[in-house]
């Protein structure tokens, strides 16, 4: 049987959380299991961490150069975060939309706000609670990424970052890694399917329509 293969837009994938919810496992576990989605690299002003890579996770920038792409409009959106900068670069991400391609946001509530406000039908937003503020705060010290000022910063911003919870489609609390994967995957399955997106529907429901059937037969 041939498999029908219906043209459709790239969708926006916005996955927003207070540090220390797992969202960087999900984004990771989505880009590595699924080849029609990749992740948008942020440019940003803050340092980098040892264990991270420049154009892998993200393009590190001086204030200057900020500053500079900010008057050049390069930016889809950005927001100031902890003191720092961050920011989704326009090209890339126009030229997937542009192919069909998905397209997967690690952002903000800020991020979030300005990408619905300039392009809500392409946007699906994904909202991650942590299972309490003891588990968010154990899973910080945890990964051992951070200096104590910082966790307490992040802690304190994870209030913030929450109360923004219901301006998003879908929330999912992340108890346990393997159900919140298995939900984030169906929110994506789903949101391809959705005839908004679809914009090969209109030639291909015309076609089956002009399809005639006579005396038993399709010619
Ligand atoms: P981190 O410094 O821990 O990598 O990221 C801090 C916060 O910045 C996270 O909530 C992350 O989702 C957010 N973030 C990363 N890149 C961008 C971006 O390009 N735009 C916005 N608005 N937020 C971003």
């Amino acid at each position: 049987m041939n498999s029908i293969n219906i043209k459709r837009r790239g969708l926006m994938l916005i996955l927003s959380a207070p540090s220390g919810t797992g969202k960087t496992t999900l984004a990771n576990y989505v880009i590595e299991n699924d080849s029609h989605i990749s992740l948008s690299i942020s440019c940003t002003t803050r340092k980098k961490r040892p264990n991270e890579i420049d154009g892998v996770h993200y393009y590190f920038i001086n204030y200057d150069e900020f500053k500079k792409r900010i008057e050049n409009e390069e930016f889809l959106e950005y927001a100031e975060i902890f003191g720092e900068f961050y920011g989704t670069p326009k090209k890339q991400v126009l030229k997937k939309l542009d192919k069909g391609e998905d397209v997967l946001f690690d952002i903000d509530w800020q991020g979030h706000r300005q990408l619905s406000a300039i392009a809500r039908a392409d946007v699906t937003s994904v909202f991650l609670l942590p299972p309490s503020k003891k588990e968010l705060l154990e899973r910080l010290e945890l990964r051992n990424q951070d200096k104590p000022k910082t966790i307490e910063q992040r802690m304190l911003r994870s209030d913030e970052e929450i109360s923004h919870w219901h301006e998003y489609d879908y929330i999912i609390i992340n108890r346990d890694l393997d159900h919140s994967i298995e939900k984030l995957m169906s929110i994506l399955r789903s949101e391809r399917l959705r005839k908004e997106r679809r914009i090969g529907l209109n030639d291909f429901v015309g076609t089956l329509i002009h399809e005639k059937f006579v005396k038993s037969k399709v010619i």
